[in-house]
């Protein structure tokens, strides 16, 4: 963690000097090591230099380590309590790093809660699956954990035999259509990988299932690939993928104030016109698939592609197994706060480099996005720090951890909308979202609206 922190904090960090000199971040990266840096004077050059190297002297592992043990020791479901404390833990944090005057900016979109989530089998035997991972002593209050749940699904109570889609994906329809297997008023059983979840959704609806239960294959990002949490980093039998099934692909954000902020008054589209989806869906864990996959479940045999790690033959069904699938899901118009601070550029302070990360999370951990959330507040520590001796960014840069990322990109989507078009004086935007490989290009990416 710390040294992903410190390596991180350094890239970004040349980043903000490189690109806030006006170059695109590859050309930046290949001009670092040219004795001149592009785009600059000789003199220049030497000076940016030694500002980089004085900034990268500034993050600090231990830094790095104070934040982490204080943000992640709860958890941060947008528009929680546990997320408000962050809130106020960034506020004091940039406020003391750079001495501005972070902004935190509310929007008002409507979120699911989930109320009771219930996935049982009901044939050929009665189990009731469980929808959330045992407790481990790493976390201080699994009561404070959400229960496993896919945001931005309806509520809905549906009973059905259930049919083995594999990653659900349109190529994967087409399969089960040529061995004759149709979904129609069948439950789904799709795994994760491959598509998002939430397009798997949608195309389970648009081949008539009426609903779909997710589960994380082990061949995917289980125990086939290696040891897993807490002795290593591959998901346990009991690990459960939350996350978001909006139809993302239409819009992202509110799912009621498409293409405007959800500002308190905003007028407000009928949820079923909007993006949310349109079958319920709910994750389980892969020990929880396995009474649904193993022996139970009837039909061909699927093909090699379609096998998952669980050790016994898959089969498609549908026959054998049944579910019943209970979401009791309220939904609400609820608060999220983004946090901001603006650091005006001296030669041209309206074009904005963008420094940010989303800072929500679905439960504990550092990775998804504390890492990035802190790494955002490393950076305006060591700004902070350069700005005390004098040094001023040539453009305005803008620090931001965003909210409601997991449920659908909600807070850096209501602030695009907000910001609308002073969005086009943006020269870049740099975000960090965690990810288990590192690779730069992952992490950074440029775009605008986050
Ligand atoms: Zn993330």
């Amino acid at each position: 963690m710390a040294i992903r922190h410190a390596r991180f904090v350094m890239l970004a960090a040349a980043a903000v000097g490189l690109v806030a000199a006006g170059l695109p971040p590859v050309a930046a990266a290949e001009a670092a090591d040219a004795a001149v840096i592009r785009g600059f004077t000789a003199a220049h050059s030497a000076a940016e230099r030694t500002t980089e190297t004085a900034y990268k002297a500034i993050p600090s592992v231990a830094v790095a380590r104070d934040l982490d043990s204080y943000l992640a020791a709860k958890t941060g479901l947008v528009g929680s309590t546990g997320d408000w404390r962050r809130v106020q833990y960034v506020v004091a944090k940039l406020r003391s790093y750079v001495r501005l005057q972070p902004q935190i900016k509310t929007y008002y979109p409507y979120l699911s809660v989930p109320r009771k989530i219930s996935v049982t089998m009901t044939a050929p035997t009665r189990q009731v699956l469980p929808t959330k991972e045992n407790c481990r002593s790493v976390e201080t209050d699994c009561a404070d954990e959400v229960v496993g749940y896919n945001a931005l699904s309806p509520a809905g109570h549906v009973k059905a035999p259930v049919v083995y889609v594999n990653y659900g994906t349109v190529a994967d329809y087409q399969a089960l259509e040529k061995a004759g297997i149709s979904v129609k008023g069948k439950i789904a059983l799709v795994r994760y990988g491959q598509v998002f979840r939430g397009v798997k959704t949608n195309l389970a609806a648009e081949h008539g299932a009426i609903g779909v239960v997710l589960y994380s294959d082990p061949k995917d990002d289980g125990n086939s690939n290696g040891a897993v949490y807490p002795d290593g980093p591959w998901r346990a039998p009991d690990g459960i993928q939350r996350g978001s099934v909006q139809q993302l692909w239409l819009y992202g954000g509110d799912p009621l104030t498409p293409g405007y902020p959800a500002t308190k008054n905003a007028p407000r589209i009928n949820p079923a016109d909007s993006n949310i989806a349109k079958i319920p869906t709910t994750p389980i864990s892969y020990a929880a698939a396995t009474p649904l996959l193993k022996k139970n479940l009837t039909g061909p045999a699927v093909p090699q592609a379609w096998q998952g790690g669980l050790p016994f033959t898959y089969h498609y069904g549908p026959g054998g197994t049944a579910v019943d699938l209970n979401l009791d899901i309220d939904y609400k118009i609820s608060p999220i706060w983004d946090v901001t601070a603006t650091i005006p550029g001296r030669t041209f302070p309206d074009q904005v480099v963008y420094v940010g990360a989303h800072r929500d999370a679905w439960t504990y951990g550092s990775d998804d996005n504390l890492s990035g959330a802190e790494t955002v507040l490393q950076i305006g520590r060591g700004l902070g720090q350069l700005l005390k001796t004098g040094w001023r960014p040539a453009r305005s840069i803008t620090l931001a951890t965003w909210d409601g990322e997991e449920y659908g990109l909600f807070g850096s989507t209501e602030y695009a909308e907000e910001t609308g078009g002073k969005l086009a004086n943006a020269v870049a935007y740099i975000n960090m979202d965690g990810r288990r490989r590192w690779s730069p290009l992952r992490r950074v990416r440029c775009a605008v609206t986050g």
